[in-house]
């Protein structure tokens, strides 16, 4: 085996000096220089890097597109908020009770600046106007209440930014048939020169009541 013939052209490396080249090689290619099939690879391999770049933008992309959305949605869910405090899970949903049960002295004095307000700011005709004595009349101080607080929320909204029919609508839905039925239908009716003493109609009948809950017991016991 060590009698091999020698070939004159063969040096024992695949591209030294004097060998002959491929023909897609530079004839002066050398080790240490990029061949063109080097430089394929290379590209080849840029290339996928290329892509990986293109792909970490679009993922980064994405990411501040998914950021910006969120940032949005916790800026409208605190706008909200505002509008609707979230109810407290631990916070007892309060039991319902007309307004003239749970008022303070405060709430009464706040109520009747209000009302006060509305005869000053509203001109309406004489026999439309709240009388002076409403606080002894119950269920006049319960409908000033709650026009009160449906008044809160039409002012509220008409002083947004955007243009809307709230005011009005208050007006029309709830000012003038309120007043109306204040007038109207509560004894208040006879205290236009002065005002007269309540009276509170008779409790139920207990025999009737009796009889009402002997049939209920009958009817929901079969
Ligand atoms: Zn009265």
């Amino acid at each position: 085996m060590t009698d091999m013939p020698l070939d004159p052209h063969h040096t024992g490396t695949d591209a030294g000096p004097g060998q002959e080249s491929p023909p897609d090689v530079d004839e002066g290619a050398a080790d240490g220089e990029f061949r063109i099939a080097d430089l394929a690879a290379v590209v080849t391999d840029l290339a996928v890097h290329l892509e990986e770049v293109h792909a970490l933008i679009r993922t980064a992309t994405a990411v501040s597109s998914i950021t910006a959305l969120r940032a949005e949605l916790e800026a409208l869910a605190a706008r909200v908020d505002e509008l609707e405090p979230p109810q407290d899970e631990d916070e007892a949903v309060p039991e319902p009770q007309a307004w003239v049960d749970y008022a303070t002295a405060h709430d009464w004095h706040d109520l009747a600046t209000w009302t006060d307000w509305l005869t000053r700011t509203y001109d309406v005709q004489a026999d439309h106007m709240v009388l002076p004595c409403w606080p002894a009349h119950r269920g006049v101080a319960e409908e000033l209440a709650a026009l009160r607080t449906a008044w809160r929320a039409a002012a509220i909204a008409g002083r947004g930014t955007q243009p809307g029919d709230a005011m009005i609508d208050w007006h029309a839905r709830w000012l003038h048939p309120t007043l109306l039925r204040v007038r109207g239908e509560f004894q208040q009716r006879t205290c236009v020169d002065r005002h007269h003493p309540t009276w509170v109609g008779p409790p139920t009948d207990p025999t009737m009541l009796a009889a009402a809950e002997r049939a209920a017991t009958e009817l929901t016991d079969h």
